[in-house]
Formats: structure tokens, C-alpha cells, sequence
């Protein structure tokens, strides 16, 4: 153990849902009684576990990911956050994010996860249609996320919307008028997820029949075209100063653990790194090398890209992006792609990596 550990970002899996999504190939369960009892008490003794690894070290941020959140009881989230200070450092301006579902949570008991610490809400709105709605398999409709958005607006709570674009009817148009729409909802933070199909989902099953992939591109173009907030990363577009910070550690390569089943994480315990694969604290070491190109492949879905030290200097094919400067740049401090790359990120990283 060492009390000289750097500061990790933690995320926390709270696997249960009401229902699953038609679309949902994340692990979640549905489950709406689920023993919170038992989930916290594992919970909590990964955070121990981690607390001995790791020394008291300073913890920016605490992310609150699914399923579904905002089903937990508030003493569950309470019990959770106890734990975490009694192990940790929590940083004083500490991010504490909270995701959660319309028709999950109400007034009150956002106050309640409040005054427990959430600081955060990212709801899950994912279309401003109610036939759209139903077609994904969400379980709320659209009066009610537009409530919960306003509840947590009121409650100066930094505010966060998913939305899915891409759905089967969808073009550049129909795209446009929903990032007009988005716009009068005056949210800090926007997620603009594409659909994508599953094999082992209930869409995967159903032969749908999607926009082609020049239609995507050109609906991805309409979104960078019309949301009034500029984009930090692929998927993601917030006010100056508002972007998730704890996502962004994660993007740029810190360090995080991830707490919970199906919850993955990179710490980085006296001088060496680790890939933590969530259940029952498993992790094995990792080289520096490798550890440099996850950085790169996450860093360059950021507007700001990857960071150039010397491990990435060593890992990139410098003249190949000489080569392409109409798809990626390199400044004195940052490798980063330009908007023509953003549209083939998946084949630029390729190239991208010796
Ligand atoms: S709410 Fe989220 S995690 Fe739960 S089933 Fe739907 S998409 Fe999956």
C-alpha cells in the first residue's frame, strides 16, 4: 500500500433498470426490487479493497453510471458516499454525477440525493417524440423528462440530456429539428448518441431498416450544425467549462477505478498500471505501452485530443498524420483530429498508431 497514489476518478455501476430498452447491450438487469442492502454492502467493500491498493488518495470525481441510478433508495446513495470519504480524500469541489431515467425520480427525491452530494444529473431523455419513445422501449414519456430536466434546472444542478439520433425514419432534417428543439431546453451539457444495433438485443432481432452511413454522416454534420453548444468530444457538446469531468479524465487517460459488476477501470498503483475488470476486484498489470494506446484511441475523440509525452511521440506514425493534415493536426502539446477526421475516427485510429 502507499499513501503517495495520484488522485483516481471512481465510477460506480448500479446495474438495475425498470425494464430493458430495445436497443440496451449495456449490463443491466431489470429489476425494480432489487436487495439495495446487499449492493451496497459489495459496493462497499470494493471501495475498501481499493482504499488499501490505492492510500487515501484525492478523488475529483464520482460517477454514478447504469442502468438506471436514480431507482437507488437515497440511503443506498447515502450509505455509498459514506463510504467513500471514510476511504478517500474527496476533493473539495468533487464531481458527483448521477444518471438517471425519467419517471424514476421526482422533486423530492432529487432534493434528497442533493443534499446527499449529486451536484450532477444526466438524464436520459433520448427523443422529444413520445412514438419515438415508445419505439426505443423507454417506460416514460416525453412530458416527464422535459419535468425532470426543469426540477433539476430549478435546483441549479450542472444538467446533462442524452438524446439518440439515427432511428430508422430519421434524416438530416428531422435531426436538425431536434437539435433546435434541444436548443430551447437551454441545457449546459448535450450527449448525442447514434443508434447503433446490437446483435443481442431486441433490434438486433428485427432487421430495421437504418439511414446508410452517408445519411449518418451527413445527420452527425446537421447536429454539429444546429446544437448551440460546441462539441468537446464525438458524441458529447457543452458550455465552455461545463463538460464532464469526469468522462474527460477517462478520455485523456487517467487514472479511474470502476466500482461494481460489469464496471471497468485503470489504476495506477505505485508507479505501474492496471486493468481493473469490476467483479470481485480482479486486475492484472498493464505496460506503459498499452496503456498509451487506449490513451491516444480515447484522447482523439476529444476536440482537444491527446496529450504528447513521450510514450505518445513513441506510439504515433508521425508521418502518416504529416501526411493527412486535412484529417489530423499536431500542435506543440496535443495530437487532435479535425472535423473531416471526426467523421472516420474508427479507420483514423488506425493509421493513427505505429
Ligand atoms: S435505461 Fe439505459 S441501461 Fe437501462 S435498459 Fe434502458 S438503455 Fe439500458
Amino acid at each position: 500500500m502507499s499513501g503517495m497514489n495520484c488522485p483516481h476518478n471512481i465510477y460506480i455501476h448500479v446495474p438495475f433498470c425498470m425494464s430493458k430498452c430495445k436497443y440496451c447491450a449495456f449490463y443491466s438487469v431489470a429489476n425494480l426490487q432489487p436487495d439495495w442492502k446487499k449492493y451496497a454492502d459489495g459496493i462497499c467493500s470494493e471501495l475498501q479493497f481499493w482504499a488499501e491498493k490505492l492510500g487515501r488518495i484525492k478523488i475529483p470525481t464520482v460517477f454514478f453510471g447504469g442502468g438506471t441510478p436514480s431507482l437507488m433508495p437515497t440511503s443506498t446513495f447515502d450509505q455509498i458516499m459514506s463510504c467513500i470519504q471514510k476511504c478517500f480524500d474527496l476533493d473539495e469541489n468533487c464531481e458527483i454525477t448521477l444518471e438517471s431515467n425519467p419517471g424514476t425520480l421526482d422533486a423530492n427525491k432529487l432534493r434528497d440525493f442533493v443534499r446527499c452530494g449529486v451536484n450532477r444529473l444526466s438524464v436520459g431523455v433520448q427523443s422529444l417524440t413520445d412514438g419515438e419513445l415508445e419505439f426505443l422501449g423507454r417506460k416514460h414519456d416525453v412530458r416527464q423528462a422535459l419535468n425532470l430536466l426543469k426540477t433539476a434546472q430549478n435546483m441549479n444542478l450542472r444538467v446533462s440530456g442524452d438524446f439518440i439520433y439515427g432511428l430508422p425514419n430519421h434524416n438530416e432534417k428531422s435531426v436538425e429539428n431536434l437539435c433546435k428543439q434541444i436548443n430551447q431546453l437551454k441545457l449546459e451539457h448535450v450527449s448525442m448518441y447514434e443508434l447503433t444495433i446490437e446483435k443481442h438485443t431486441p433490434f438486433g432481432q428485427m432487421n430495421l431498416n437504418m439511414p446508410d452511413n452517408e445519411t449518418m454522416a451527413r445527420m452527425y454534420e446537421a447536429i454539429q450544425g444546429t446544437l448551440n453548444l460546441p462539441r468537446y468530444e464525438v458524441s458529447n457538446y457543452a458550455t465552455p467549462g461545463q463538460e464532464c469531468r469526469h468522462n474527460q479524465n477517462i478520455w485523456w487517460g487517467g487514472a479511474y477505478i470502476g466500482i461494481g459488476r460489469g464496471a471497468a477501470g485503470r489504476p495506477y498503483i505505485d508507479g505501474v498500471w492496471y486493468d481493473e475488470m469490476g467483479n470481485n476486484e480482479r486486475f492484472e498489470k498493464i505496460s506503459n505501452e498499452t496503456r498509451t494506446v487506449e490513451k491516444i484511441i480515447t484522447g482523439i475523440r476529444t476536440t482537444r485530443g491527446v496529450e504528447l509525452d513521450s510514450y505518445v511521440l513513441n506510439q504515433i506514425n508521425t508521418d502518416w498524420i504529416k501526411k493527412h493534415n486535412d484529417l489530423v493536426a499536431l500542435s506543440d502539446k496535443y495530437l487532435y483530429a479535425l472535423p473531416k477526421g471526426f467523421l472516420i475516427l474508427d479507420n483514423l485510429i488506425l493509421d493513427l498508431i505505429k
